[in-house]
């Protein structure tokens, strides 16, 4: 139904287009999402009803099936030994602290430009966070200020591969090995992009680091139709001590050995995240097609930096950010939205300004860049069901604004 209606519809464009003053939302299409699950859902819907209705129907809502079997194929898409399903993301970030055994008081450092769940368990975990700034130009922590942060307290680094951009883990692998320092990888936003290594070897991010951590909250490149997460590790031991924690402490029922959480996936989501785990690499190949549409658009105008890519990294876009240059970002979000095109601002307040941090005592942190972002990014729509209308559509309002 929806493909005839929108084909009509882009045909009525394409005659009329011409004669109109600017494109006509209304007429032109389907209403644009900052993340479209319903269609995405509709075209997957009898396989995904299916695998529900098998959990349903077997009852075993709890490490069912449906959790070892997203599980193994979780594993065979990262190529790595060891997968552990846990209820979200953030706790799969606290329970990759845990396990690593860091001690109230040991430094984690982490950037501040970040979604705020990478920081917060390292605090509420009694850990320091040490703020680091990121590129300007990948968004990423900065290795040069990861050196710099390191003290004798130091014991881990967290970065976080912002947007679907892998963080320069290369080089972060390597001061880390330096220093003696873990490292847990924030893939929340990337699952499904690589890193091309200078010896030519290529890797997934959330395998590099010591653990990797995953979210499958919905809006995620790989999202559940609930809360989700995973832990990854190549480590058989704190492959064991992960899912201890995860599961209270325990490895033989009712005898708990390490004080631990309860955190699961259930079998409904595990069911659709198997469904969808087929489809990962096509979603994110679909995200970078409307991310080029995007960047093309915006080529070589002078108050737009559209998102670096390089041929280093598989960038999976889970958001397509721009960074403005002499744009009013209020305007340019209010106008879009009387337009009915969704903006968003990816994150209006850095950790290390956050209220929840001012127990830290931060006043000489100074982070420049991730200041400076904070106030110039922009996200626009992008998700798997962007088609070309809908894409023009925006860059035509983005740049009516911009140009005006
Ligand atoms: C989404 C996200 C998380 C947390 O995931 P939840 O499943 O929502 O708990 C952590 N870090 C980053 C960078 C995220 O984007």
């Amino acid at each position: 139904m929806v493909c005839i209606f929108a084909s009509k519809l882009r045909c009525y464009v394409d005659c009329t287009s011409f004669f109109l003053p600017s494109l006509e939302y209304s007429k032109v299409m389907v209403p644009i999402q900052m993340v479209d699950l319903k269609r995405q859902y509709a075209a997957i819907k009898s396989e995904v009803d299916q695998a529900v209705i098998e959990v349903m129907n077997n009852t075993a809502f709890i490490n069912g099936k449906a959790v070892t079997d997203f599980t193994t194929s979780l594993s065979r898409y990262l190529n790595i030994p060891h997968v552990i399903p846990c209820a979200n993301g953030t706790d799969a970030l606290q329970i990759a602290m845990m396990a690593l055994g860091l001690e109230p008081g040991d430094e984690v450092i982490t950037p501040s430009f970040t979604y705020i769940a990478t920081t917060e368990v390292i605090a509420l975990l009694r850990l320091k966070p040490v703020f680091v700034d990121v590129d300007p130009i990948t968004f990423c922590i900065d290795p040069a200020s990861i050196r710099k942060a390191i003290t004798t307290k130091t014991k881990a680094i967290v970065p976080v591969h912002l947007y679907g951009q892998a963080a320069p883990m290369e080089e972060i692998m390597l001061i880390a090995k330096e220093f003696g320092l873990y490292v847990i990888e924030d893939n929340a936003q990337a699952i499904g992009a690589s890193i091309h290594y200078s010896d030519g070897s290529v890797h997934l991010t959330g395998t590099i680091g010591d653990i990797g951590c995953t979210s499958f909250f919905p809006s995620k490149n790989l999202g559940a139709f609930g809360d989700g997460g995973a832990i990854f590790t190549q480590n058989a031991e704190l492959a064991d001590k992960i899912r201890m924690i995860a599961n209270h402490g325990q490895s033989k029922r009712y005898y708990h050995d390490i004080v631990g959480c309860n955190s699961r996936l259930d079998s409904m989501q595990a069911a659709v995240l198997n469904v969808k785990l087929k489809f990962l690499d096509q979603y994110n190949q679909s995200r970078r097609n409307a991310a080029t549409q995007y960047s093309r658009a915006f080529e070589n105008n002078p108050k737009i930096t559209t998102p670096a890519t390089s041929a280093c990294n598989t960038h999976v876009f889970h958001q397509y950010t721009l960074v403005l240059n002499g744009v009013d970002r209020d305007g340019l979000v209010s106008y879009l939205a009387e337009k009915q095109v969704p903006a968003m601002i990816y994150y209006p307040v850095p950790a290390h300004r956050q209220q929840m941090f001012t127990f830290l005592n931060l006043p000489d942190v100074n982070l420049p860049v991730t200041d400076w972002l904070t106030e110039k990014v922009v996200s626009l729509p992008i998700h798997t069901e962007l088609d070309a209308d809908q894409l023009d559509y925006i860059t035509h309002h983005v740049l009516e604004y911009i140009n005006k």
